[in-house]
């Protein structure tokens, strides 16, 4: 039986925030597929509607470090959408203990992850929420962003589902603070929480609840000052802490060279205007100095 009239069902690749994900077939080009069942909900049928326009416009962010959506139809109330199939996940990477990580990998890895980001920020599409397990792997090891756009579309995914607790390891003191107009500065913020957990092999930030996210981030870089972040006592959550110093970047990451705890810095600063942008980012001499970030094809992958 054909979904659509065009993909074989396989097996269910698991349960993700916005419904099922289910492998398939896809019969006019022979390729493997990831299809994504969204539900729709009771939302009214204009909303539907809303949701496939915007659809398109993802349709049309085709890079080599972005997943690419080939295929979106509504289908009995839910909305699926296709993907690439991808072989696995910087998640599995970071957690496999038989996998060593070289500095030079570790700087291919985020340097795929802030091409993929630069790419859609020149779009004006913002990620909003960039975890591990949302960096996909393809066979011949690039690392592609997942589910783009589609946190803006279907609403934050932790807010819906109490299951989602580690999008709130990767979010920008900006978001803690109820910031509600935000912009590209809150994937920048993640993407330093990715390069720090690819670094230290855990989670950096592993918050329990978002005061503790907040305490978390205080204890690693100091309470923010009203010198350093201005705009801070206007955000809607702001409340005054009690001071804490931050200690040394160099003793939280003591294996990182100087260069990567540069960047790191820079991506982690908490002024989200005075953040670096993820073209800087880019462009910063971590990523032009020796060792130089390793061939994709030859990065170590789960067995
Ligand atoms: P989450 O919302 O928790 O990030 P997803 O909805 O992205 O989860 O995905 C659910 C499951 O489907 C995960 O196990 C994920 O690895 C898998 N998956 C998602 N997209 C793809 C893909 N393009 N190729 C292969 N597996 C995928």
């Amino acid at each position: 039986k054909k979904v659509a009239d065009r993909y074989l069902k396989r097996e269910v690749l698991g349960e993700g925030t916005y419904g099922v994900v289910y492998k398939a077939i896809d019969t006019r080009t022979g390729q493997t597929v990831a299809i994504k069942k969204i539900r729709l909900g009771k939302q009214k049928e204009g909303v539907n509607f809303t949701a496939l326009r915007e659809i398109k416009l993802l349709k049309e962010l085709k890079d080599p470090n972005i997943i690419e959506l080939t295929d979106a139809f509504p289908l009995k109330g839910n909305l699926h959408l296709v993907f690439e199939f991808m072989e696995t996940d910087l998640e599995a990477v970071i957690r496999d203990r038989n996998i060593f990580l070289s500095p030079a990998d570790i700087k291919s890895y985020i340097q795929m992850t802030l091409k993929g980001l630069a790419f859609c920020h020149r779009k004006w599409v913002l990620h909003r929420d960039m975890k591990p397990n949302n960096l996909l792997i393809g066979t011949n090891g690039q690392l592609k962003l997942a589910d783009f756009g589609l946190a803006r579309l279907f609403g934050s995914p932790d807010r819906r589902f109490t299951h989602q607790v580690f999008a709130r390891w990767y979010r920008a003191p900006e978001l803690l603070f109820g910031a509600k107009q935000y912009a590209s500065g809150v994937d920048v913020w993640a993407a330093a929480c990715i390069f720090a957990e690819l670094l230290l092999r855990r989670p950096f930030l592993p918050g329990t609840s978002d005061i503790d996210q907040l305490g978390k981030i205080f204890a690693a870089f100091g309470t923010p000052t009203s010198s350093h972040w201005p705009d801070m006592v206007y955000l809607p959550d702001y409340v005054e802490y009690q001071y804490v110093p931050a200690p040394p970047l160099r003793s939280l990451f003591p294996m990182a060279s100087d260069d990567a705890l540069d960047l790191l810095s820079k991506m982690f600063t908490y002024d989200p205007k005075a953040r670096i942008s993820v073209q800087r980012a880019l462009e910063h001499w971590y990523f032009s100095s020796s060792p130089l970030p390793t061939d994709p094809v030859k990065l170590p992958r789960p067995a």
